[in-house]
């Protein structure tokens, strides 16, 4: 009998807009694995930080890592695509505005409050069968994932994406605008002493500037396959 192909752990990094979510959810659709959005908990943690009226900067960086030593983060996936909960409740779409974004970049400098996450994420990945995308999978979070991707795309395409994005929703949100944060945030994410956004050295780089989602899709999932393919070997 064939041994089923090994449960990979799929580690996609990369900045703010360069398809990270939508190419990780395509891949664990096909392959039958878990997604897991760690932006996703960075931000619901921050959203928790503003409702409590903290400052998401270093100045309260005791109050940070207590609040998300207290909290609970679910990431559940339906039909309709991920929800994520904060202490049992549904903050799916709250998560996402621009302030959210700004305060979730800012509290995620914190090296305790990454501690704290990046913990959390390892228990969920452990297992295998996941693709897990953010900053740090694949330098940090899981340094021996079997295949680890660096997803980039020009500032002005990925600006265009989050901007189309918003639009869908009806939410009207300014291009230029979109830029600027954008390029705030990468900025944040490239300087910080903590797990900054690099590209793991074993890392496939794929620039998605002038690809569509279903070919990044395609690409990843036949990376994933040869990779299985080789470990069942070993
Ligand atoms: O990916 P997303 O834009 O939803 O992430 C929100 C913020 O969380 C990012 O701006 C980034 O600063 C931070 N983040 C991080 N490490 C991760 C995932 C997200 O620092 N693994």
């Amino acid at each position: 009998m064939a041994t089923p192909p090994k449960k990979l752990i799929i580690a996609i990094d990369g900045p703010v807009g360069s398809g990270k979510s939508t190419l990780a959810r395509h891949v664990a659709e096909i392959l039958g694995y878990v997604y897991v959005d760690t932006g996703a908990m960075y931000r619901a943690l921050a959203l928790k930080v503003l409702r409590h009226k903290l400052s998401p900067k270093d100045a309260d960086a005791h109050a940070l890592v207590d609040l998300a030593q207290d909290t609970r983060i679910d990431l559940r996936a339906e039909e309709a695509g991920q929800r994520v909960f904060l202490d049992g409740e549904d903050v799916t779409r709250e998560i996402r505005s621009p302030e959210v974004s700004q305060a979730a970049s800012k509290i995620a400098v914190n090296p305790g409050v990454r501690k704290v996450l990046v913990a959390e994420q390892r228990r969920a990945g452990q297992q295998g069968g996941v693709v897990m995308e953010g900053r740090d999978i694949g330098s940090v979070v899981f340094p021996d994932a079997q295949l680890k991707i660096f997803l980039t795309a020009s500032p002005e395409v990925r600006a265009e994406r989050r901007w189309r994005e918003h639009e869908q929703k009806g939410d009207a949100i300014d291009l230029q605008k979109t830029l600027e944060e954008i390029r705030e945030r990468d900025r944040r994410d490239l300087e910080r002493s903590t797990s900054p956004l690099v590209r793991a050295r074993d890392a496939v780089v794929v620039d998605s500037t002038a690809m569509e989602p279903e070919e990044v899709a395609r690409l990843v999932v036949m990376l994933a396959n040869g990779n299985a393919t080789a470990q069942r070997a070993h």
